[in-house]
C-alpha cells in the first residue's frame, strides 16, 4: 500500500511494514503503521492484513504493552481475523499502548481518529478490549471510518456472546452428539462484556455454570443471578465441565494449563486463546474439540460491520452470524477427515478463500 504522503494532521507516523516482516506473526500483511503524538499521549499501531475482500475492519485495543514490539506482535496476530467471516471486508487492527483505566482522554482518541482518517477508509476502527462507545464517539469527531459509536449502534458484545453461544451448540453437536446445552456444564473464564452475556444465554438454555473472574463482584453477581458456582482464577482449567469458554484474555491454552483441562470442548470469545499453533494440535490429541477463536467470536465483527455493509449484509444480523458460523461445521468436518487440528484447518480455509478472491480480482 502506498503510504508516503499520508495526510496525518501533525502526527508522527512511520511505516514499519518492512521492520515487522521478520516477526513470526507477519503473514504478508499489507501495511503496518506506528503513530505518536507527545501532546495527546498517542502511541498506536494500525495493522492492515489484506484488503482483497474489502476495506480492513477491526477493533481498537488499549493495553499496557511492555514494549512496542509486543504491541506490534498483537496487532499482527489480531488483524488476520476477517477472512472467514464471509464478509466483503479485510482484516485490520489498531493497538493503543496505554492503561485503559487511566489513560483514556479525548485528545488521545481524537489523535487516533486523525490517524484512522489519514488512511482514507482503508482501515475502519471499532471498540475492543479497553475501549468502548464513549471513545468511539471521540474518534468519530475526527473520522467517519469508525463503527460502534453511539451513532452507529454501540456495544457489539451481546452479538459476540450470541455468536459464541450458537457456535458452542455447533461444537456440541459434533463432539457431544446433540446440539442442546441443557443439562451441560460450562466453565466460563471472564465475566466481562461478553462472558456475562454468554452466561445469561447458557443459563436460559438450562446449562449449569461454573465461573471465574478477577473481579469478585462479577462472580458474586453470577452466583446470585445465574446460580453459577465460583472457581478461583487458576482453578478454572481443572474444573470438570463439558465446555470450557475462555472469555478473558489470550494465550491461556499453553503448556502449563493444557494438561489440566477436564472438558470436551473449548469454545469462547477470547482472541488468540492458543499460545502457539502447536497447542491446537495438543488439544486435538487430547480429544478436546477446539472452536477456533476468530471463527466463533465473529458476532461482534458482524455487528459493527452491519453499518458499513448495510447493502450487502442486510438488517438481520443474527442470520448473518448463523451464515458465518457455518464455517465451524466445515472446519470440524475437515479436521476430522484430515486428522488435523481445527486451528490449522481454519487458517487453511481462510488462506484458500483469500487466494481465491485474489485470483478473481487479478483476473477481472
Ligand atoms: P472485558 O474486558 O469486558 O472482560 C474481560 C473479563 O475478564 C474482565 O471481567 C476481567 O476481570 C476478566 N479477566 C481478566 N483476566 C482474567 C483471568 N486471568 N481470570 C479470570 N478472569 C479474568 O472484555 P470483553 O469485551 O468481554 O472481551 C473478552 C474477550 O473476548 C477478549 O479477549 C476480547 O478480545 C474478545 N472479544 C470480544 C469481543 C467483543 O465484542 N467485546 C469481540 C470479539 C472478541
Amino acid at each position: 500500500m502506498e503510504t508516503s504522503g499520508l495526510e496525518t494532521s501533525g502526527l508522527n507516523v512511520h511505516d514499519v511494514t518492512e521492520t515487522v516482516r521478520t516477526f513470526a506473526d507477519f503473514k504478508e500483511h499489507e501495511c503496518v503503521l506506528v503513530a505518536s503524538e507527545p501532546a495527546s499521549g498517542l502511541h498506536g499501531v494500525i495493522a492492515i492484513h489484506d484488503r482483497t475482500l474489502g476495506p480492513a475492519l477491526g477493533g481498537c485495543r488499549m493495553w499496557t504493552y511492555a514494549t512496542e514490539a509486543a504491541a506490534l506482535t498483537d496487532a499482527l496476530r489480531l488483524s488476520r481475523k476477517a477472512a472467514l467471516a464471509g464478509l466483503p471486508l479485510g482484516g485490520g487492527k489498531a493497538i493503543l499502548i496505554g492503561d485503559s483505566k487511566c489513560d483514556k482522554t479525548e485528545p488521545l482518541f481524537r489523535a487516533f481518529g486523525r490517524f484512522v482518517e489519514a488512511l482514507q477508509g482503508r482501515y475502519i476502527t471499532a471498540e475492543d478490549v479497553g475501549t468502548s462507545v464513549r471513545e468511539m464517539d471521540w474518534v468519530a469527531k475526527e473520522t467517519a471510518h469508525v463503527t460502534g459509536s453511539s451513532q452507529t449502534g454501540g456495544n457489539p458484545s451481546p452479538m459476540t456472546a450470541l455468536g459464541v453461544f450458537l457456535g458452542m451448540k455447533i461444537a456440541a453437536r459434533h463432539r457431544l452428539g446433540q446440539e442442546t446445552l441443557q443439562g451441560r456444564r460450562v466453565a466460563v473464564q471472564g465475566l466481562g462484556h461478553v462472558g456475562y452475556e454468554l452466561c445469561k444465554l447458557l443459563h436460559r438454555e438450562g446449562a449449569s455454570l461454573v465461573v471465574t473472574d478477577l473481579d469478585a463482584a462479577a462472580c458474586a453477581r453470577a452466583a446470585q443471578e445465574l446460580q453459577a458456582d465460583i472457581a478461583e482464577p487458576d482453578e478454572i482449567y481443572a474444573v470438570e465441565a463439558d465446555v470450557f469458554a475462555p472469555c478473558a484474555l489470550g494465550a491461556i491454552l499453553r503448556d502449563e494449563t493444557l494438561p489440566n483441562l477436564q472438558c470436551k470442548i473449548v469454545a469462547g470469545s477470547a482472541n488468540n486463546q492458543l499460545q502457539t499453533d502447536r497447542h491446537g494440535e495438543a488439544l486435538r490429541k487430547r480429544g478436546i474439540l477446539y472452536a477456533p477463536d476468530y471463527v466463533i467470536n465473529v458476532g461482534g465483527l458482524i455487528y459493527v460491520a452491519a453499518e458499513v455493509l448495510a447493502d450487502s449484509l442486510g438488517t438481520d444480523i443474527e442470520a448473518a452470524i448463523h451464515r458465518a458460523l457455518a464455517a465451524l461445521d466445515e472446519i470440524f468436518e475437515r479436521a476430522e477427515r484430515e486428522n488435523m487440528a481445527t486451528n490449522r484447518v481454519a487458517d487453511r480455509i481462510a488462506g484458500e478463500r483469500l487466494a481465491k478472491a485474489k485470483a478473481a480480482s487479478t483476473a477481472s
